[in-house]
């Protein structure tokens, strides 16, 4: 199982000596991670060569016997360090010479031709390639790509080599490499489920056995900025992955229970602005140690401004007064880090802002200013709702 899905991934070599030397960004190979994953292929291994024919060579063949594709990009320029089409050749047809491609010396003279300048010599290195190999056209640039084949102990590969700049290596996978490779018989189908309220590893307990390495759908999970977020992806034919993928989403859902509030980079605050809209309620904030965290959280959202009056931040003790009446000597008696100063905060900005919910936070944000009963990371949130006096305020705990 694992052998086949290794074999279905395509790798992608980056090539040049700026490259090794951080002079440049390698801003392809991730563009082509995405642009692989967008339609249905996972990326395998990644390698970055200098301009280096024997090591160039070798990179390329290692990837092509384990890989169903290889995509590398750059060194097809005309100049002698640009070797991408020696090294495939010593891949695909050791000891053979390059030979001329008649509608890639056509392309190149037209190139010049229009733009009135005459061709360099050196140029018509670019209509090289293997005899069993194809040019693919480059209507943004002087250098063809070259797609060629590549069989090996019974693994079979496309090798596809695209420019190095970007806008000449872009539009050439969308028209020539995407279809190729928009396989249906070997996709790949990713789900995210985000979760919020939960540590990652107690989110993994619950998933068990769905976390066992190997497992097909598999199932991890990463957590960032506090949402933790169950990934999933299966590999195979194209209905029977889906079905797979989504058979193994409603057991992680079962199993994770109402901690998980949206799917595949859903953000909490849409999902939130979502159940608001469909109950016709409205929301304000109060904020003390976040700054407008909340407020920009929420603002983000298209349309927000449909269900979010508005906020206040209120850092300094006398603003949480005169901005939002909280009373003097509660925060004298609690002071400002406390669960009554929150809930005089939040019942403050329902009132000020004539919303049917509020949310307060106030915490010691850091790095000074933490005690002992209240550490650098307490933090204080409460939510009042219009008619009714309940009002909480749950202590969110230490979090750094
Ligand atoms: P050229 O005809 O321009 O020489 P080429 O196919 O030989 O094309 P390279 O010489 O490798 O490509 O790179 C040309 C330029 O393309 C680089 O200077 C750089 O600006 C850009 N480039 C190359 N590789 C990458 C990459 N991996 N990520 C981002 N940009 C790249
Ligand atoms: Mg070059």
């Amino acid at each position: 199982m694992n052998k086949v899905v290794a074999s279905a991934a395509v790798a992608i070599l980056s090539v040049g000596d700026e490259l090794i030397l951080g002079q440049i960004e390698d801003t392809n190979a991730s563009w082509l991670a995405r642009a692989l994953q967008a339609i249905g292929r996972m990326p395998g291994e990644r390698r970055t060569v200098g301009d280096d024919r024997a090591a160039l060579a070798d990179a390329l063949r290692a990837l092509a016997s384990t890989h169903a594709a290889v995509i590398v990009s750059g060194g097809l320029g005309p100049t002698l360090d640009d070797l991408t089409r020696e090294a495939l050749l010593d891949v695909v047809a050791r000891g053979e010479e390059l030979v001329s491609d008649e509608s890639g010396v056509e392309h190149l003279r037209g190139w010049f031709e229009k733009r009135g300048r005459p061709m360099p010599v050196s140029n018509l290195r670019q209509a090289l390639r293997p005899a069993s190999a194809r040019l693919i056209p480059n209507p943004h640039g002087t250098a063809p790509g070259i797609a060629a084949d590549f069989a090996r102990d019974g693994n079979r590969c496309h090798i596809f080599c695209l420019p190095g700049p970007p806008n000449e290596m872009k539009p050439m996978f969308d028209a020539f490499v995407a279809p190729v490779l928009r396989d249906d018989s070997n996709i790949v189908a990713t789900a995210a489920l985000h979760s919020i309220g939960l540590g990652e590893s107690t989110l993994a307990e619950r998933l068990g056995d769905l976390m066992e390495r190997g497992r097909e759908p598999s199932v991890g999970t990463t957590a960032s900025d506090g949402i933790v977020s169950i990934r999933v992806r299966a590999t195979g034919a194209h209905d029977a992955a889906r079905a797979a993928l989504d058979a193994t989403v409603d057991e992680c859902l079962k199993r994770a229970g109402n901690i998980v509030y949206g799917r595949d980079g859903e953000p909490l605050a849409a999902v939130v602005g979502r159940m608001l809209v469909e109950r016709g309620l409205t929301i304000s904030t109060a904020e003390s140690c976040t700054g407008g965290l909340l407020g920009a959280f929420i603002t983000e959202v298209a349309g927000s401004s449909a269900w979010f009056m508005g906020g206040a931040i209120t850092y300094a003790n006398e603003r949480k007064t005169s901005d939002l009446g909280v009373a003097p000597a509660t925060i004298e008696a609690y002071g400002a880090v406390s669960h009554e100063t929150a809930i005089e905060m939040a019942r403050g900005a329902l009132a000020r802002f004539n919303t049917d919910i509020a949310i307060a936070t106030t915490g010691v944000a850091g790095p000074s200013g933490g005690s002992e009963v209240k550490p650098v990371g307490t933090v204080y949130v409460a939510v009042a709702l219009r008619g009714t006096a309940r009002t909480a305020a749950p202590v969110m705990g230490v979090r750094r």
